[in-house]
């Protein structure tokens, strides 16, 4: 009796490469802008607090938006504003909107 014959397994062809997952198509990923208007912040820091990618700096002038590119949409710091004076928009907002 001789040696089984060993299969191999060949990469799935529906995938490149043979891996990864086919069932999950990428989503082109969004980007938001978030801003604070300054007149009507009284620099709480509540904004800072709740974010949870650490967009926002504070300093003895003020709460900045100092990583913009690292906020992905949440809203906490817009809910919280006690003063509305945040706002955060989508970067690819349909024409008309504020987007830029
Ligand atoms: S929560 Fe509103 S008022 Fe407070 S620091 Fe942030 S933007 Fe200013
Ligand atoms: S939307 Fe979320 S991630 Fe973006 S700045 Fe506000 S709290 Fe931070």
């Amino acid at each position: 009796m001789g040696k089984a014959p060993v299969t191999k397994t060949k990469p799935d062809s529906r995938e490149p490469g043979g891996t990864g997952d086919a069932r999950k198509p990428e989503k082109p990923k969004k980007s938001y802008r978030p801003f604070i208007i300054q007149a009507w912040c009284k620099k709480c820091g509540i904004c800072v607090a709740f974010c949870p990618r650490q967009v926002y700096r504070c300093d003895d002038k003020g709460v900045h938006v100092d990583k913009p590119e690292e906020c992905i949409g949440c809203r906490f710091c817009e809910m919280h504003c006690p003063d509305l004076a945040v706002s955060v928009q989508e970067r690819d907002a349909a024409p008309g909107g504020k987007s830029s």
